[in-house]
């Protein structure tokens, strides 16, 4: 699990994928922080902490959350042919007890 997650996710404001960087003063030096890959000469302003517990949670579940879309996308399909296919079962026993 490294950069790459983020970076498929995280996009600074220019566009390009936010680079990540470490905090070196204050009291949240040694922190990661998401930043312009253009910093320090024409930044768009975006700063983002690192928040591990979030941060991979976050990317991970929206994964997940894609997953279980497309997931829930097919199950409605399958439902849908399901409903269909007894319809058309209805129709046929119909025209069976038509014939009767
Ligand atoms: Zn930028």
């Amino acid at each position: 699990m490294g950069r790459g997650l983020f970076s498929s996710l995280f996009k600074c404001r220019c566009g390009v994928v936010a680079v990540v960087r470490m905090a070196k003063i204050g009291d949240n030096a040694g922190m990661k922080f998401f930043g312009c890959p253009k910093w320090p000469v024409g930044d768009c302003g975006i700063f983002q902490w690192v928040n591990v517990s979030n941060g991979v949670d976050a990317a991970l579940r929206f994964k997940l959350f894609e997953k279980k879309t497309s997931l829930a996308v097919k199950e409605m399909e399958v439902d849908f042919m399901k409903d269909r296919i007894e319809g058309y079962g209805e129709e046929i026993r119909h025209e069976d007890r038509g014939f009767e």
